[in-house]
């Protein structure tokens, strides 16, 4: 049985390497030509401390990535303990590509008869699924600033959403060197470069910014139930049958308030893993493992539906209040509702 893996992201990588471990072996293709100055498409680097039990089903260590730790961390003005953390991701994915044969081209056409089974994980691209369901995609973007103190100073680690006029928020994830990611993620705001200038422009009076780099990018927050089919069947030209199987972002595991994608598309490619080649199997675990997903896209849904008009329901600021909890980010309930459920002054006007 021939197997090729569209994509060696977080997703593919991990997959091909677990595959490998079960004695599969499938034939990797990306072509690895990011146009950022770190080589990697969404430079998203912030995950939980948990992420270290997929990494050690790989073989890999936590310590050799690990950067920096986020506890605590500030959420608006509410300063709370975490267990997030910001990780080497360029470094964890050269290690998951190693020992790896990937050629470096993007899949095509021409490629996939060779195969009985091929992956989909292309990440935002879907190259190889037909298009989702209902698609939602978040535009971003990100800074990495070196950021000098009288003092020395460091910027705390935070997410910021009250402020922005428009759904979405602003992270500071502090890397090494002094470095941060300062990023801006949402809905509905055309400018965002102007928004994240003048954020860091608030700050300029305790820190001296130098920005290193920029990048914008682009992540699918539809949810794996909006993200269907994530199984395609089809004929070869010879008359053999042919699976096409989504993986990680491409089929939408990644969390629709936040747009935390890395630990999600890990747990997503180690489900199909265990379930190969039970792909129907693999589609209703994760539709069941990440139904929370569904959730957080209705509430978007309806947040996106009511500009102006509306304020967020019991059932959207306790959604939000499961998204802390579920990261094991320990906010005070009733705080968390007024803070966290307020989202933007897009939705329910500047705070008082
Ligand atoms: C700016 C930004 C910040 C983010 N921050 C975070 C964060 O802090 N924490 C977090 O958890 N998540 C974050 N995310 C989301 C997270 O990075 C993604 O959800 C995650 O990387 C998805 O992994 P993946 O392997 O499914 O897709 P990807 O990482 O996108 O990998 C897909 C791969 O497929 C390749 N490819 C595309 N088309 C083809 C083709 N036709 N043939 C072969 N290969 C192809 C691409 O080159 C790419 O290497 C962020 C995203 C962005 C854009």
């Amino acid at each position: 049985m021939k197997v090729a893996i569209a994509g060696s992201g977080i997703a593919g990588a991990y997959l091909a390497r677990i595959l490998a471990e079960k004695g599969i072996f499938a034939d990797v293709y990306d072509d690895l030509s990011h146009d950022t100055s770190c080589g990697y498409r969404s430079c998203g680097w912030g995950a939980p401390l948990g992420i270290d039990k997929y990494l050690s089903y790989a073989g890999l260590d936590m310590d050799d990535y690990l950067l920096e730790r986020m506890s605590p961390m500030n959420f608006d003005g509410l300063t709370a303990r975490t267990p997030l953390c910001t990780i080497h991701k360029p470094r964890l994915l050269r290690d998951l590509n190693s020992g790896l044969e990937v050629r470096k081209k993007k899949i095509e056409e021409s490629d996939l008869p060779a195969y009985d089974i091929v992956v989909d994980a292309t990440g935002i691209s879907r190259s190889l699924l037909p298009p989702c369901r209902s698609d939602l995609t978040l535009p971003t973007l990100q800074y990495r600033v070196r950021a000098e103190a009288e003092g020395g100073d460091r910027l705390e680690a935070g997410v910021h959403g009250n402020r922005i006029p428009a759904l979405g928020y602003v992270w500071i994830f502090p890397l090494d060197k002094g470095h941060y990611h300062i990023g801006i993620g949402c809905l509905g705001l055309a400018q965002m470069d102007e928004f994240l200038e003048d954020f860091c422009q608030e700050m300029s009076g305790r820190f001296h910014f130098t920005i290193l780099c920029s990048c914008r990018g682009t992540v699918r927050v539809a949810s794996p139930s909006y993200s269907t089919p994530f199984i395609v069947s089809r004929g070869t030209v010879d008359g053999r049958s042919q699976t096409v199987v989504g993986v990680g972002e491409s089929i939408g595991t990644v969390s629709p308030f936040t747009g935390e994608g890395i630990v999600y598309s890990l747990e997503c490619a180690r489900i199909l893993a265990d379930s190969w080649p039970d792909f129907e199997g693999y589609s209703r675990k994760v539709l069941s493992r990440f139904s929370w997903m569904k959730k957080e896209r209705e509430t978007i849904d309806f947040l996106l539906s009511q500009v102006g008009k509306g304020r967020p329901r019991f059932r959207d600021r306790w959604r939000f209040y499961r998204n802390a909890h579920r990261s094991g980010i320990r906010l005070p309930l009733l705080e968390a509702f007024r803070r966290m459920g307020s989202l933007s002054m897009w939705v329910e006007g500047p705070e008082k």
